[in-house]
């Protein structure tokens, strides 16, 4: 705690002129609307600022959490006291590289990275204009819909690696993608800064009404009205998430203000006033009954927070999908 301290003192002597936001509640930037108060949440306006503030977190012994738009994350209603947050939001370089290539910075939202792929008669981003996300979240969680993923479309990966404290560019190959997974979530330290996206020339027309129709498809099935974090479940292997809890007659079901979306059973709503209690609570009660009735195990696509959080419940052990991000004093080496 005393180092934390010690390493914000030091981080608004470096960079006086960055927005740091002390004490910030969570529930002002996630979009499930929940979340009580980060120690701090800092919002660098360039790359070499990331880095540094970086730097200092990691001669203090600490490492600090990136985040996008929060589209993917439930924080605690008590909050997090010790969590450092570096936003993303003002890394918004987009533009078109000499060999046709986009190159992007990871605060760029996916909406915005497909629309300049179609205003630049690039095909092949057309399945991540709707999702709420950035390029550093997308890619961390190798993002997908409609058939298409991160991993498809990304050429390399520039990342700053704490332990290192050194700036890499990786191929694709190098980045293990897998279904919502990548090598960015399997150790602490890794903050995506920016990423090269190679696409194959297509009609602009074909891929602004493929755009629309998926979209559309979006706002018929989602139930884009209410807070959430997007699908509270990854699929399990050989199944829907959203069909078993449907089948389980859960849709509808409410744990104080987190519902079952009535729209589509694989996401959860904040319907009005939810804790993240309240999440935790209906998730782990779905995934009792899906395990009852199905004896399959879902594991959670939402980032809960803190990570050591456990679900306690009678069903299968579960594995979160985060890792701890505040102390590096046990990590292991870069495996990339
Ligand atoms: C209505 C709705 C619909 C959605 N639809 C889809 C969908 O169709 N497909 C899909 O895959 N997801 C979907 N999502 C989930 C979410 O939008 C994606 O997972 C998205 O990629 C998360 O991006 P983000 O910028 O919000 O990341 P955040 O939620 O901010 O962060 C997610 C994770 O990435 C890490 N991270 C973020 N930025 C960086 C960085 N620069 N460097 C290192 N780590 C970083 C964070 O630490 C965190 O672990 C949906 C969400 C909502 C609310």
């Amino acid at each position: 705690m005393e180092q934390l301290e010690q390493a914000i003192l030091e981080i608004k002597k470096t960079l006086p002129g960055m927005t740091l936001l002390e004490n910030e509640p969570m529930s002002e930037h996630s979009s499930f609307r929940i979340g009580g108060p980060v120690r701090a949440l800092a919002v660098p306006g360039d790359v070499t600022s990331v880095s540094r503030i970086c730097h200092i977190l990691k001669e203090h012994k600490l490492a600090p959490m990136l985040v996008g738009n929060c589209t993917n994350i439930l924080f605690p209603d008590e909050g997090l006291p010790e969590l450092f947050l570096i936003s993303t939001e003002k890394l918004q370089k987009l533009f078109l590289l000499p060999d046709g290539a986009i190159y992007a910075e990871a605060g760029v939202s996916l909406s915005k990275l497909a629309s300049f792929a179609q205003a630049n008669g690039l095909a092949g981003l057309e399945f991540a204009s709707g999702i709420p996300g950035t390029v550093g979240g997308g890619l961390r969680m190798n993002a997908g819909a409609y058939g298409g993923e991160m991993k498809d479309v990304v050429e390399s990966v520039v990342y700053y690696y704490l332990p290192e404290q050194t700036l890499y560019e990786i191929p694709k190959d190098n980045c293990k993608f897998a279904y919502r997974s990548s090598v960015f979530q399997t150790a602490a330290g890794f903050a995506i800064l920016s990423a090269v996206f190679r696409l194959p020339e297509g009609n602009r027309d074909e891929i602004a009404a493929k755009m629309r129709e998926l979209n559309e498809r979006r706002r018929d099935k989602q139930p884009l009205d209410l807070p959430s974090a997007g699908s509270a479940f990854k699929r399990p292997e050989g199944h829907y998430a959203a069909a078993l809890i449907d089948e389980a007659g859960l849709k509808g079901f409410a744990v104080g203000g987190a519902q079952v979306s009535e729209k589509h059973a694989g996401f959860v709503v904040n319907k009005g006033g939810a804790t993240s209690h309240d999440v935790h609570e209906l998730m782990m009660q779905v995934r009792r009954i899906v395990h009852e009735k199905f004896q399959v195990a879902l594991e959670p696509e939402i980032i809960l927070l803190p990570p050591d959080y456990k679900l306690e419940d009678n069903g299968p052990a579960i594995r979160l999908n985060h890792v701890t991000v505040t102390d590096m004093s046990g990590m292991t080496d870069r495996e990339t």
